[in-house]
């Protein structure tokens, strides 16, 4: 299994490296701009160089960045699109420098044009962004979503068209929420029904596209389209999909991240109920 966790790059990227062998991690997820703004700082020769140093001398086998939280590349709005695809090609280019292979992003909100429409805004901006990093090895995973107000991408058709419609599908994979798929109606509460959204998965979008999960419980109820963690086990998801996750030969070299709230001081607890989880020999 490689486990781990979204963890803070507060005071200099190589601080993730840190935080994630502290919490005993296989895998980190991190934020490489300010989540919350356009534009951020940039990072020096000297930053990158010590977050891939950090990196090397560690435990982490796999690091993932995370997307900001601004980010539409479906807007029909067109500064937003203009300013989404500006920042998402210097996180790819970034992700690059850093010797990182996967930028996690949501599938961005059409805002009342339609699904059909924002799905093709947002195939173009992927055509776009691949043609103009063709030279760096970073490859995007869509992740699943609740589906919130206009949100893309709560069902897995929508991330089929978009690796469908791609020039360039080799750089496209999937990442899998538990508590976003749960929220937008795929049942996991049971074994029968884990397999059902697996096979479901599978025959629409393929498991060999699955290369990451969200580990996180919801706070959301089933079909909600709302997206709220909760700490493992305590949500309405409870402890079976992990159990069946964490155990599921296919995916035991699949990253596994968890996301769960108040993460200085539950990281450590949240990743220890999943290791509990795990049955040995
Ligand atoms: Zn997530
Ligand atoms: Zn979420």
């Amino acid at each position: 299994m490689i486990l781990g966790a979204h963890v803070s790059a507060a005071g200099g990227l190589h601080n993730a490296i840190g935080n994630g062998e502290e919490l005993g991690c296989d895998v980190v997820q991190i934020f490489i701009k300010n989540p919350n703004r356009w534009i951020s700082k940039g990072h020096t020769d000297d930053a990158i160089d010590g977050f891939k140093e950090a990196w090397k001398t560690s435990s982490i086998q796999t690091v993932v960045v995370h997307d900001i939280h601004l980010t539409n590349l479906a807007s029909p709005k067109p500064d937003v699109l203009k300013k989404s695809r500006v920042q998402f090609r210097e996180q790819i280019q970034l992700a690059d420098r850093l010797g990182i292979p996967y930028i996690v992003t949501h599938l961005g909100a059409h805002l009342e044009t339609g699904e059909a429409e924002g799905l093709e805004m947002l195939s173009h901006s992927f055509n776009q962004l691949f043609e103009d990093t063709n030279d760096t090895s970073v490859s995007v995973l869509l992740e699943t979503t609740a589906g919130q107000g206009t949100n893309l991408g709560y069902r897995f058709e929508h991330l089929r068209q978009i690796i469908d419609t791609s020039k360039y599908p080799d750089r496209l994979g999937v990442c899998l929420d538990t508590c976003h798929v749960f929220a937008a109606g795929y049942e996991l509460r049971s074994e029968e029904a884990y397999h059902q959204t697996f096979d479901q998965f599978d025959g629409i979008i393929g498991l060999d596209r699955l290369l990451t999960f969200h580990l996180n419980d919801a706070k959301s109820e089933y079909n909600s389209r709302i997206d709220r963690h909760e700490h493992i086990g305590e949500g309405n998801l409870g402890i079976t999909p992990f159990q069946l996750l964490v155990n599921d030969s296919r995916f035991s070299h699949t990253p596994m991240i968890i996301e769960t709230p108040k993460m200085e001081e539950m990281h450590a607890v949240n990743l220890a109920v999943l290791r509990e989880l795990v049955e040995t020999g």
